[in-house]
């Protein structure tokens, strides 16, 4: 895919190469292009690019050191975490001229603080390794995605992720109190606070979250934890339609005094697809609906009564109508079942063909009104394709995908759906939502950018980037 904006940085000569190898020592650089060929193609494999140089510094020091000689030679530099983002931001163009800058060896787990709730942890850090050691202090982390074994925390700040615990913990921005970053000049600002209140000045942390590497590099962060969950429920429903979706989790979250964590749609042919490739999927419920949801629910306490509160409001919902059927996990294995139905949604990419997807967001109340419209627009324009609607509900983001017409080569389908995905974030947008609610923009969605943004928000925007990347030396041609 080709990027429209020229780049203005300049190609880094092989003294500031050798420079920035001795920077980081013999263990902290790669230019072979067989090492270096993991970090070059993105998780989809949409974009591939090219870097003479990926550098792993070790310390913040090292990083800054690094920025310092790449914005005095005017070198640009794209930073890379797990590179499981799915927008492209953490791959190179393919000039051959950028620095990757890699913070796999920036990985320490700095301090934590049990009593203030609180763990200090370097940008480097994998993100199931934070959710690890803050449950091995009976504290949570709740940041929880299905990269979460690859992904680092670094790029999940820079990207604002998301998951299946927003409901009730909010994005990775609502999780961070203080960070650590090395600006594009090279100097590094120090607002690792721990601290819950602090208005002295503007809240600069939020621009670096979900810039996604285009003002500076976060080398570490202050982040958020919560008591470990003693209990949780699991359940799984065959709902009437797709309003009872939205209102069986104004239910579940009033029944529960707001316990609800996830609460996941999964559609009929999106199980049946994955009961078809994907062994070890079983089909949770007798009921055939168009649409199911998975519930979870924790508490704090041991001795909560939330098993019964999910039943009584189960109930209800049954004979109300809103339900065909609900089943409650009677064990720790039995939600892993469940939850592996939906994980298997997720996995069906790799098997059912190729797809055209969709990350949108609406007001929760308006996903009965955008996913049946969606799906009428994917037979009209493009008839024989197979829409798949599942994902985050509850927060009224829905992955949207539409894999291919089983008959039809996958790249021809591929070349003809910029028009589809048009039609698809066009709909969204009507109905007050996003095109991105949670892989960010990258390179992927920069026409997006362009099309429904305001000329008032992208010149803030564009402003903000000058103020503080003059040189355009930070993931260039990236979001803005
Ligand atoms: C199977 C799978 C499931 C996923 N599920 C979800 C999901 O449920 N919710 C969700 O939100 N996302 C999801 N994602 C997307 C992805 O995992 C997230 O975007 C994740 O936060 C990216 O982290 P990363 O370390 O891999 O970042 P990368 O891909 O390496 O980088 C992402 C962006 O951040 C920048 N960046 C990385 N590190 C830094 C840093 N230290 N400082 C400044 N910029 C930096 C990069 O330049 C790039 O622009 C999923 C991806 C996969 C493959």
């Amino acid at each position: 895919m080709n990027d429209m904006k020229p780049l203005a940085h300049r190609r880094p000569n092989s003294a500031l190469l050798e420079r920035l190898k001795s920077v980081v020592g013999p263990k902290g650089w790669l230019d072979q292009p067989g090492d270096l060929a993991p970090h070059l193609a993105d998780w989809r494999r949409r974009f591939q690019g090219k870097t003479p140089l990926l550098l792993k510094p070790a310390t913040t020091a090292e990083v800054a050191e690094i920025v310092r000689l790449c914005a005095a030679a005017q070198a640009a530099i794209v930073p890379q975490g797990g590179h499981t983002g799915l927008a492209g931001g953490g791959t190179p163009h393919d000039t051959g001229d950028e620095i990757l800058l890699s913070t796999a060896r920036l990985n320490r787990v700095r301090a934590l603080d049990a009593a203030n709730y609180t763990i200090t942890v370097e940008a480097g850090c994998i993100l199931k390794q934070v959710q690890d050691a803050a449950a091995a202090a009976d504290r949570l982390f709740p940041l929880s995605l299905a990269a979460e074994g690859t992904c680092q925390i670094g790029g999940n700040l820079s990207t604002n992720a998301g998951g299946i615990a927003v409901l009730r913990y909010g994005n990775a921005r609502d999780l961070v109190l203080g960070l650590e970053v090395v600006l594009p000049d090279g100097r590094v600002w120090d607002g690792l606070r721990a601290l819950r209140k602090d208005n002295s000045g503007y809240d600069l942390k939020q621009l670096f979250i979900g810039a996604e590497g285009t003002l500076g590099i976060i080398t570490a962060a202050v982040l958020r934890l919560f008591p470990a969950p003693k209990e949780r429920v699991t359940a799984f429903a065959a709902l009437r339609d797709l309003d009872a979706a939205v209102d069986l989790q104004a239910r579940c979250r009033a029944a529960s005094g707001d316990s609800l964590v996830s609460f996941e749609l999964l559609p009929r042919a999106g199980i049946d697809l994955a009961l078809r490739h994907i062994p070890g999927v079983a089909d949770p419920l007798q009921a055939k609906r168009d649409y199911y949801v998975l519930i979870e629910l924790t508490a704090a306490a041991e001795g909560s009564d939330l098993r019964a509160r999910l039943e009584t409001a189960l109930a209800a919902a049954l004979e109300d109508g809103l339900l065909a059927d609900a089943t409650i996990a009677e064990s720790a294995e039995q939600a892993r079942k469940l939850w592996f139905v939906r994980e298997g949604i997720t996995e069906l990419q790799k098997y059912a063909g190729v797809s055209i997807k969709h990350d949108i967001s609406v007001p929760v109340a308006r996903v009965p009104a955008f996913i049946p419209r969606a799906i009428e627009l994917c037979a009209k324009m493009f008839p024989g394709t197979r829409p798949i609607a599942f994902g985050h509900v509850g927060d009224g983001n829905v992955h949207f995908n539409v894999y291919q017409p089983e008959a039809m080569d996958g790249g021809a389908f591929l070349a003809q759906g910029e028009a589809l995905s048009a039609a698809i974030h066009d709909l969204a947008m009507e109905l007050n939502g996003s095109f991105s609610a949670e892989h960010g923009i990258g390179r992927l969605r920069l026409q997006e950018m362009r099309r429904y943004k305001s000329d008032v928000e992208l010149d803030l925007m564009r402003r903000i980037k000058q103020a503080l990347d003059p040189l355009d030396l930070m993931n260039p041609g990236k979001v803005v």
